[in-house]
């Protein structure tokens, strides 16, 4: 739990993360200030949370409701930023407004009528970036590349005000090359592009691509928010069955 040591080595992991960010976006000839560092808290304890909150982090990634629920009430009023980053039933699409500003799985109009309608009911709008299943894998969530443009017309013609288009977010194919990595991640940017061309979109500007193992090549590739957990948190203490 919270031991001072494992408190320090979250700000130091946190530190070194932000170093190696810098470099791969000096790299890529963008700012670092370009990539912002969703903090993977899933199966975390709240403890884990507030010493990454010490540190500075405002930004966190939950894949359940149900364990996020858990912790989210313990940080109101410090300005966090909640990301759902996980699969999202429809059933429990209420719970997203109020709890998360972004939701980086939207996979279906369905899920974008409902998370929409319960943002209008709470007075409040929800980033939502379409997940890309870049990997073909079917044991992956998200739709496949060539699905995007479809969802995207679908979303955008059912004119939801309580949903605003971001992007685009995709896992990196693994086990994988660099170079596989790497194209991967560079064909969601170009379908970003054009879906910003197809449908003039402004605010929809964010790759949400990268994890603790490939955030340098998701950053080299145009990645705006990657997502890092173990990096930060070290290894995961799964919930006890
Ligand atoms: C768990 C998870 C991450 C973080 O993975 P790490 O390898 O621990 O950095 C990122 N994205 C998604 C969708 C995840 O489920």
């Amino acid at each position: 739990m919270s031991t001072p040591l494992a408190v320090a080595n979250i700000a130091a992991n946190l530190a070194r993360l932000q170093d190696r960010i810098a470099t791969a976006a000096a790299r890529a000839g963008r700012s670092a200030e370009s990539v912002h560092v969703v903090a993977v808290s899933k199966y975390q304890p709240a403890a884990a949370i507030a010493a990454a909150v010490a540190a500075g982090q405002r930004r966190f990634g939950e894949n359940t409701v149900q364990d996020a629920l858990s912790k989210i009430p313990h940080f109101a009023g410090q300005g966090l930023e909640w990301h759902f980053i996980g699969h999202l039933q429809a059933n429990k699409a209420r719970h997203i407004p109020g709890n998360f500003t972004w939701l980086h799985s939207l996979d279906s109009l369905r899920l974008a009528e409902r998370v929409a309608r319960f943002a209008v009911d709470a007075q409040t709008i929800v980033n939502a970036l379409i997940e890309v299943n870049v990997a073909r894998d079917p044991h992956r969530h998200g739709v496949l590349p060539e699905q995007v443009p479809e969802l995207l017309d679908q979303v955008v013609a059912a004119g939801l005000s309580g949903l605003m288009l971001r992007g685009l977010m995709a896992i990196g194919p693994h086990p994988a090359s660099e170079m596989e990595i790497r194209s991967a991640f560079a064909a969601v940017r170009k379908l970003q592009e054009s879906c910003v061309a197809r449908h003039a979109l402004p605010a929809f500007t964010e790759l949400s691509m990268g994890m603790s193992g490939d955030f340098e090549p998701a950053i080299l590739e145009g990645s705006t928010l990657v997502r890092v957990g173990t990096a930060i948190f070290g290894e995961r203490p799964y919930p006890v069955a």
